[in-house]
């Protein structure tokens, strides 16, 4: 049997693992990289990507599939193409399906799922609590060695204190990574955009800064007096980014994730895009947009993470008090980020693509991304110069919430290929 034998030929290699940056070939053998020096061409074919860039493939750290339980919106088959089509080799998918991923069986059916239909690898989380309820907790040991990657309760958390200390330990003796959506429901209640000016003007209940800050200062101090990581998702504030950076010159074992939205958006897009522009934590002021451009720019934010939710046409057709909270994001992150913070003058190239790779990489403690012989042939190739204008062709979720449609983009995926083989070429 002959090996399936690649040259990737003449892109500029971007590996922050080793701060490479140059134009280099990349060879690949049955699936995973080989050492260029003892590569043999014979009978390998020969891929020209001159004027593009090689990067590690990108992770999404994460993403809401749907799958089980609300698939008209999304499922593993659809989103796992709209990752390719992003330039996601690996997507970490939350647990708030339904049922709920809280037993092992379910995270055992669904890790065979995922390997089955998924385009690109797919890297399942389970609930820190039964149904999220935040009462009883899951079994960290078990889910772990079911095949979870990571626990959340992720779409709220839990309220109750006493009760994260106690998942913590637990998911410390079982060696299993926490991540968590910070949110105080008592201060959210049944709020719908920032409590801010937008809000005000359309009459429409507000949710607080304060109800993300308050959960991030309490897991800040619990991994600083358990000596255990916690990962907060999705930050949208000022004062959030103030806490982690607080937590990381404190020694706190505290990361961060921030969505594009968040990067790009304030409260004001409401206006215009309305339903669209509706998500948890909600858009906020340009005030708190620049301090997470700040807190990606000096590290305390280390990884970038869609928070894709895919919702349908009808869902978000209601009126923007009952409308669902989320918005899609694989195909538009890295075009937007490109856009914003590569081209913005934000991140050098090297440091946006770390929060793609590097930044997931070291939430998880998992061997992805890496652009080294032996490593799987998983890369993410980007075109830095081609103009795009995100459209409904662009998109293979089965979704089209995105306040993001007709915005024009500078640099975009150029293809996407996991194990040697490509899942997205554009
Ligand atoms: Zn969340």
């Amino acid at each position: 049997m002959t090996e399936n034998r690649l040259i990737l030929r003449g892109a500029l290699v971007v590996n922050p693992e080793t701060n490479e940056q140059r134009v280099r070939d990349v060879c690949v053998a049955d699936g995973r990289i080989a050492d260029v020096a003892g590569f043999a061409m014979q009978g390998a074919e020969v891929i020209d990507l001159r004027g593009l860039v090689l990067c590690p493939g990108f992770t999404d750290l994460h993403v809401h599939l749907r799958e089980p339980g609300q698939t008209h919106k999304e499922d593993i088959a659809s989103g796992t193409l709209a990752a390719a089509a992003g330039g996601f080799t690996s997507v970490v998918a939350m647990p708030n399906t339904s049922p709920t991923v809280d037993s092992p069986e379910v995270v055992a059916a669904l890790v065979r799922r995922n390997a089955e239909v998924g385009a690109v690898r797919v890297l399942q989380t389970a609930a820190l609590s039964l149904g999220r309820k935040g009462r009883e907790l899951t079994d960290a040991a078990a889910l772990k060695q079911a095949g979870a990657v990571a626990l959340t309760d992720d779409g709220s958390c839990i309220q109750d204190a006493g009760l994260m200390r106690e998942a913590l330990l637990n998911a410390r003796s079982a060696g299993i990574t926490v991540i968590d959506h910070c949110e105080e429901m008592s201060l959210t209640a049944s709020g719908i955009l920032h409590a801010g000016e937008i809000a005000k003007k359309l009459g429409l209940k507000g949710i607080p800064a304060s109800s993300e800050e308050l959960v991030v200062a309490r897991d800040a101090i619990l991994a600083a007096e358990l000596g255990f990581p916690v990962h907060v998702q999705h930050l949208s504030s000022a004062r959030s980014v103030s806490l982690v950076r607080w937590a990381k010159e404190e020694g706190i074992p505290l990361s961060a994730e921030v969505a594009p939205h968040h990067i790009v958006l304030t409260e004001r897009a409401c206006c215009e895009h309305g339903t669209n522009a509706k998500m948890n934590p909600p858009l906020r002021t340009e005030r708190d947009r620049l301090a997470i451009l700040e807190g990606l720019r000096d590290g305390t934010i280390e990884v970038i993470a869609t928070d894709h939710a895919p919702h349908s046409d009808d869902e978000k057709a209601r009126p923007i008090s009952e409308a669902p909270f989320g918005v899609i994001g694989l195909e538009t992150a890295v075009p937007l980020c490109l856009t914003e913070l590569y081209r913005g003058g934000v991140l050098p190239l090297l440091e946006l693509v770390a929060k793609f790779t590097t930044g997931p990489r070291r939430v998880l403690r998992l061997p992805l991304g890496l652009l080294e012989p032996g490593a799987p042939a998983d890369f993410t190739v980007l075109d830095l110069e081609c103009e795009i204008r995100i459209g409904p062709d662009m998109l293979r979720s089965r979704s089209r919430n995105t306040p993001f449609l007709n915005r024009i983009c500078r640099g975009g995926v150029a293809g996407t290929m996991v194990g040697g083989k490509w899942v997205f070429r554009r």
